[in-house]
């Protein structure tokens, strides 16, 4: 029976790590690959933090714990944010919990609201604010000081320097409380650094030569995305310090990333091809006329300061926001009675609104369509089309987008603040964001038995079962994930121990709910937009 201690680097990824820590930048971290088996781990298939840690939490793929985007689409078609309170399984949290042992869970997402576990939680996104009630036990709150669960500082295109001030701030404070908690007893200590994630989306391209909106000459930032790595890998080895000989570690991302290079538009594709309609009434004509002449947010933003307006966009209410972008061609101009096909959410995935005979039909049509859309190169622009049932399952499959693509090489960013942003397919990626999100986060696994520098494959979905079999946790018979057996010489515990899996079929949540308040949607919403998301 062994402790687990699970370290999380939001959207780190092998790709910025291995030539790294080549040049020993990254001493801990490295040390840690050299005396243990490590793997890209990959992500859900729309990889964003919210799903992607819900699923490492859970071992389970969507389709089970219901949790696909950081938003959900209501039947009238608005956007309202989701929470832990949509995690239809079980997380690893409970589980331990339930099973006696005890736990700690620092800034993990999604674990807002914060639920009773046996030991701490302090919640991670989309709670921000302290205003709200984010820990269990609750009156741990009053112990955290000038914790920051998320950085208030938006991009505005010219403040680099504030960003990265509060996100150094940001680890520090979070080192802090990791090293208090981790002085308490536990059997599952987790802690999610996510300033990695951030200091990725915005500064990716000031790292990379080829990057189109690089600002030549400008080598400021060029070491900001590393100067984070090192600061979060140097608060690895503080923690582990903390680890003795019965203790197994493991060092994780929820998603990888990238450089993004351009937008993609695809509501623009689905009225083209009239799977999208938009309503007959003047006001609706003259927009879209004026949209197709160039009358668009992409155009707007060019010629006016482009950063401020971003600014006002991200932190403006929904009621002011949607007042602003109803200037132009928008959601409100959709007619959803004749639409058969639109696009709402993060990475863009397609919504049927069709039934039975016709929603098969339609879904097969759009797919053997899209494959014709070309970039700007001329180049096929997406390498992967999906159905939703062909990498989804489970009982909240319905709730899924009913047909998900890969944009080539995903350097593409399906925007967020306008449906119709731009009259052509490709624009711009404005509001200054040079990376996005891959599929290949990382997976490190040091402790007894475990082979010395060795590269397995794993899945998100693996790490909560492997981590449950290290603990004589019985595990959920319905996970998707496996225990990774294969990081583990033939004569270790580990290898030899059978897995032991829980007798009850099924791992749903039986939790009272708190519904999320007006207040606090707007407030998760306005966060989400200030860090790059659609909501
Ligand atoms: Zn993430």
């Amino acid at each position: 029976m062994s402790k687990v201690m699970i370290i999380g680097i939001d959207g780190a990824s092998f790709a910025l790590i291995k030539p790294w820590s080549e040049k020993g930048l990254l001493p801990n971290i490295t040390r840690l690959m050299r005396s243990g088996t490590y793997s890209n781990l990959i992500s859900t298939p729309l990889p964003m933090t919210g799903p992607s840690w819900s699923s490492f939490m859970t071992g389970m793929n969507p389709g089970k714990h219901g949790v696909y985007d950081f938003i959900e689409v209501t039947p009238d078609y608005k956007t309202i944010p989701t929470s832990s309170n949509n995690l239809m399984a079980k997380t690893v949290f409970e589980i331990v919990s339930d099973s006696r042992r005890r736990v700690v869970s620092i800034n993990v997402p999604y674990t807002y609201p914060p639920f009773k576990v046996n030991g701490y939680l302090i919640s991670g996104m989309p709670i921000h604010s302290k205003d709200y009630d984010f820990t269990y036990p609750p009156d741990l709150k009053n112990e955290l000081g000038d914790y920051i669960i998320l950085p208030e500082a938006v991009y505005e295109g010219d403040n680099e320097d504030d960003i990265l001030s509060e996100l150094n701030i940001m680890i520090e404070k979070r080192l802090d409380v990791a090293k208090r908690l981790i002085k308490e007893d536990w059997d599952l200590f987790v802690v999610v650094f996510f300033a990695s994630d951030v200091v990725g989306h915005w500064f990716w391209k000031h790292m990379d030569e080829t990057h189109p909106m690089r600002r030549p000459g400008d080598e400021r930032y060029k070491d900001a995305i590393l100067q984070i790595y090192q600061k979060i890998d140097s608060a690895v080895g503080e923690l582990i310090k903390f680890k003795d000989e019965d203790t197994y570690l493991i060092v994780m991302s929820d998603h990888g990333m990238g450089p993004v290079h351009r937008n993609f538009y695809i509501n623009n594709w689905l009225l083209e091809k009239g799977y999208l309609k938009l309503r007959k009434r003047a006001v609706t004509k003259i927009k879209y006329f004026l949209h197709n002449r160039g009358w668009t947010l992409e155009n707007v933003l060019d010629i006016i300061q482009k950063f401020k307006m971003t600014k006002y966009l991200q932190q403006t209410s929904e009621q002011d926001r949607r007042l602003l972008l109803n200037i132009f061609l928008s959601i409100s101009d959709i007619d959803w009675s004749r639409t058969k096909a639109y696009s709402f959410t993060n990475f863009a995935p397609i919504y049927i609104n069709a039934k039975g005979e016709e929603y098969e039909r339609l879904r097969k049509k759009i797919a053997e369509e899209m494959p014709e859309i070309r970039d700007e190169k001329g180049e096929r622009a997406i390498d992967k089309i999906c159905f939703k049932e062909e990498v989804f399952m489970g009982d909240q499959l319905d709730k899924a987008p009913d047909i998900i693509y890969y944009l080539r090489d995903m350097i593409y960013h399906t925007p967020r603040y306008f449906e119709f942003g731009s009259n052509k397919l490709f624009g711009t990626v404005g509001c200054g964001m040079s990376g996005t999100h891959k599929m290949e986060g990382i997976f490190i696994i040091t402790g007894e038995g475990v082979k010395k520098d060795f590269e397995i494959d794993a899945n998100i979905v693996d790490v909560v079962p492997t981590a449950l079999h290290l603990m004589d946790v019985p595990i959920p018979p319905d996970v998707d994930g496996r225990v990774l057996k294969d990081s583990f010489i033939k004569d270790s515990w580990p290898y030899k121990k059978e897995v032991k899996y829980s007798k009850s079929p099924s791992n749903r949540r039986k939790i009272s709910k708190k519904e999320l308040s007006k207040q606090e949607r707007e407030s998760i919403k306005e966060k989400l937009r200030g860090l790059g998301y659609h909501a």
